[in-house]
C-alpha cells in the first residue's frame, strides 16, 4: 500500500497547523467579540476539531483489534511472543525512568520553583496511584466487548493476542478466519488513509481553537518552569531517543525522525497518544518499515503505558512544586517519584490532560501538597501537546528497536525517501 504520509500530506498538515496557530493566536490577541467566540471559535473550529478527533478515535479499537490479530498470526513462532512482550515492556519502562531522571536532574539544577514561597493548604483529595497488583489484574477483560466499548487498550491488546493464538491453533477454521482478518486489516487501513486526507483541516480547527482560547499570557509567571519542561522534552526527543535508536538498531536517527513527522504533528494537534495510534501505526509500518507483527503490538501498548514526555513534566513539576512550597526533597523522595510516575504511566491511558491526574498521584505519594497542581494548570495544555509528540516518538523508537532485533524490519522501506 502506498503510504499517504509522504511529503505532500505532511506539508499540508504543517500549513493547516501554521494557519491555525496564526488565526487562533490573532483571535486571542484581539480579545474577540461574542460573535467570533460563539460562532467561529466555539462553533466552526470546535465542531470541525471535535469531528476530526471523533473520527480518529473511531478507528482506534477496530484497528488495534484487527491489526493485532493479524500481527499475532503472522509470527512464525508463537513462543517469540513472550520475548517480544518482555523486551518491549523493559524498553518502555527503561526509557520512562531515564526521562524522569533527566527531568529531576534538570529541575534540581535550574530550580524553577524557588522564590514562589507558598504555604500549604490541604483541601483536595487526589486519586490514588494504581497498585502494581491492580494494574496486573486489570490487564484481563471480563468482557472483551466492554473493554472495546470503553477503549480499554490493555484489555483489548490481551484479548486480541489470545484470539490470534487461538486462530493459529484452529487449523482450517483458523486459516479461513485469518484470511478474513487480513482483508479487514487492508480495509481499515484504507479508512485511516481516507481520514488522513482531511487531516490538514482537522488539525487547523484543533490548533486554531486551542490558541484562540489559551494564549500565551499564562506562560510569563511560569516561564522558567515552562521552558525547562520544554527544553528537557526537546533534549529527550533529539538526544536520548536518537542515541538509543543508533545504539540498539543502528538506524539513521535523522531519517527516522523525518519519517515519523506526520505522527508527531497529529500527536501535537490532538494532545492524545491514544487518538494518534492509527497514524503512528501507519508511519511506523509503511514509512519506517517495522513489520505489522511488531508494530500492531508495540504501538497501542506504547500509547497506553509509555509516556516519557508526561514523565518529564511530572519530574520537573514535582521539584517545582516542592521548591515553590519550600519543602526539602530527600533522595528517597526522588526515587519514589521515579517509581510512582513510571507505574502511574503504565496504569493510565494516553488522553489529553491525563498527565495532571498522574502528577496528583505522584505528589500524594511523596507527601507534597497536591493543590500545587493548580500552579501549573495554566500552561499545561501547551506542554501537553509537546509532550504527547514526545510520547509517541518514544513508542516509535522502541517499536523500531524491537522490530530490528527480532528481524521484523523492512530495510528497503526505511531506505526509501
Ligand atoms: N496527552 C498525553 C498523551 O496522550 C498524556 C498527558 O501527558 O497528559 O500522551
Amino acid at each position: 500500500m502506498n503510504s499517504p504520509t509522504k511529503n505532500k500530506l505532511t506539508r499540508n498538515i504543517v500549513i493547516g497547523m501554521f494557519l491555525g496557530f496564526l488565526i487562533g493566536g490573532l483571535l486571542n490577541f484581539w480579545n474577540t467579540n461574542w460573535f467570533i467566540d460563539q460562532y467561529i471559535v466555539g462553533g466552526a473550529f470546535f465542531v470541525g476539531g471535535s469531528i476530526f478527533l471523533a473520527l480518529l478515535k473511531m478507528l482506534v479499537v477496530p484497528l488495534v483489534f484487527v491489526s493485532l490479530v493479524c500481527g499475532t498470526t503472522a509470527l512464525d513462532d508463537i513462543r517469540k511472543l513472550g520475548r517480544i512482550g518482555l523486551k518491549t515492556f523493559l524498553f518502555y519502562l527503561g526509557t520512562t525512568a531515564i526521562a524522569i531522571s533527566i527531568a529531576l536532574t534538570a529541575a534540581v539544577l535550574f530550580q524553577p520553583g524557588v522564590g514562589f514561597a507558598l504555604s500549604t493548604d490541604k483541601g483536595f483529595t487526589p486519586p490514588e496511584a494504581p497498585s502494581l497488583i491492580q494494574v496486573i489484574i486489570n490487564l484481563f477483560p471480563t468482557n472483551p466487548f466492554k473493554a472495546m466499548a470503553e477503549g480499554n487498550m490493555l484489555q483489548v491488546i490481551v484479548f486480541s493476542i489470545l484470539f490470534g493464538i487461538a486462530l493459529i491453533m484452529s487449523g482450517k477454521a483458523g486459516e479461513r478466519v485469518s484470511s478474513i482478518f487480513n482483508d479487514l486489516n487492508e480495509i481499515i487501513m484504507k479508512l485511516v488513509f481516507i481520514l488522513m486526507e482531511v487531516a490538514p483541516y482537522g488539525v487547523f480547527c484543533l490548533i486554531a481553537k486551542t490558541f484562540a482560547t489559551e494564549g500565551f499570557a499564562a506562560i510569563k509567571p511560569l516561564a522558567l518552569y515552562f521552558f525547562l519542561v520544554f527544553g528537557v522534552l526537546l533534549f529527550h526527543a533529539l538526544v536520548t531517543y536518537p542515541s538509543l535508536l543508533k545504539i540498539f538498531s543502528g538506524l539513521n536517527p535523522v531519517r527516522f525522525l523525518r519519517k515519523i513527522r506526520t505522527a508527531q504533528l497529529f500527536a501535537f494537534s490532538t494532545a492524545s497518544s491514544g487518538a494518534t495510534i492509527p497514524v503512528t501505526m501507519e508511519v511506523v509500518e509503511h514509512r519506517v518499515g517495522v513489520k505489522n507483527s511488531i508494530a500492531s503490538f508495540t504501538i497501542p501498548l506504547g500509547a497506553t503505558i509509555n509516556m516519557d514526555g508526561t514523565a518529564i513534566m511530572q519530574g520537573v513539576a514535582t521539584v517545582f512544586i516542592a521548591q515553590a512550597y519550600g519543602i526539602e526533597m530527600t533522595f528517597v523522595n526522588y526515587l519514589m517519584v521515579i517509581v510512582t510516575a513510571t507505574l502511574a504511566s503504565v496504569g493510565t491511558a494516553g488522553v489529553p490532560g491525563v498527565g495532571l491526574i498522574m502528577l496528583a498521584m505522584v505528589l500524594n505519594q511523596v507527601g507534597l501538597p497536591v493543590e500545587g497542581v493548580a500552579l501549573i494548570i495554566g500552561v499545561d495544555r501547551l506542554l501537553d501537546m509537546v509532550r504527547t509528540a514526545v510520547n509517541i516518538t518514544g513508542d516509535a523508537v522502541v517499536s523500531c528497536i524491537v522490530g530490528k532485533s527480532e528481524g521484523q524490519f523492512d530495510q528497503d522501506v526505511f531506505d526509501q525517501e
